[in-house]
């Protein structure tokens, strides 16, 4: 069917070590899906289920998606990601359908994570039928039914067989006052985990993270200003930092041909604090 086709499944490539800060986040998104698998036993015994989902909540360009990925790659899971909006605007009448067949394929390649980005977009709190739009409060409705229908695959039984059918949900919102409370229930999004801006540690490792592949002259560098004049900007502010730093390195090597080697200096970096601001959020 139409609807299933562009459900891409991804290996994802992103490790811990390539998000800087934010170690508790990655903490708690590693209890949340080791510690079932690890400590099936003690889960068993104590007679816990496993967590089925966490909402990651926070302003844009901090780390969201990232974690997502990072959560899949180092727990060895597959990715299906979607978007809240892409799922009306691709699947115009069949959105419904789609979340249908998104779990449905999630099975089909468990161990899996699910990432909803933009959740809000397709679970808002459901209004009044003036403002909500049928379309919405079903796939809403749809999205309940498959959350719940996880727990018969979860791992409370805790044998081999289970881990190949698991899922885990992970969504994603800036705006997590207008989520339905229904999915925020026990059960569904046990957990809410706010990924703010990067603190001056964080945006050190970002930075570094991100010059990791630059010709970068690191005795020019002045980090700790740097880190202390990007104070208010998120991970994507500072990744595009670095890339405006690298084109004015590049600009000033096509101007000044004579000049021997092209590398990143830190005044490339004051140069792009013109050009990059933090965003007020
Ligand atoms: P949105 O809410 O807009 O979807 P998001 O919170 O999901 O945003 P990401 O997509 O994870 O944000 O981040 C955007 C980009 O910013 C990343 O691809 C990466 O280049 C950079 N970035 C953000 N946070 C970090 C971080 N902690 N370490 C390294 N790079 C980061």
């Amino acid at each position: 069917p139409s609807a299933m086709r562009e459900i891409v499944v991804e290996v994802a490539r992103v490790r811990w070590d390539d998000i800087g800060g934010y170690y508790q986040v990655k903490q708690q998104l590693r209890e949340a899906v080791e510690w079932p698998k690890k400590y099936s036993h003690y889960f068993q015994r104590l007679g816990i289920s496993p967590i089925k989902g966490i909402l990651l909540y926070g302003p844009p360009g901090c780390s969201k998606t990232l974690m997502a990925k990072a959560l899949a790659t180092e727990t060895s899971c597959h990715f299906l990601s979607v978007k809240g909006p892409e799922l009306f605007q691709k699947w115009v009448g069949e959105s419904e359908k789609a979340v249908r067949n998104l779990f449905r394929k999630a099975k089909s390649v468990a161990p899996c994570i699910v990432f909803f980005d933009e959740i809000d977009a397709l679970a808002s709190r459901r209004q009044d039928d003036q403002t909500s739009s049928h379309a919405e409060q079903r796939v809403l409705a749809q999205l309940l039914t498959e959350m719940d229908g996880i727990a018969s695959s979860g791992l409370s039984s805790s044998s081999a067989e289970d881990i190949e059918s698991w899922i885990f949900v992970l969504g994603a919102t800036n705006r997590p006052d207008l989520l339905d409370p229904a999915l925020l229930r026990p059960g569904r999004f046990d957990r809410l985990v706010y990924v703010g801006l990067p603190d001056a540690e964080a945006r050190e490792q970002i930075l570094r993270i991100h010059c990791r592949c630059m010709p970068l002259n690191d005795s020019s560098m002045d980090w700790k200003s740097l880190v202390e004049l990007t104070r208010g900007m998120t991970g994507a502010e500072l990744a595009s930092l670095c890339r405006e730093a690298t084109l004015n390195a590049l600009k000033h090597a096509v101007d000044d041909p004579s000049m021997s080697s092209q590398v990143v200096e830190y005044c490339h970096f004051q140069k792009a604090l013109q050009q990059v601001k933090p965003r007020t959020h």
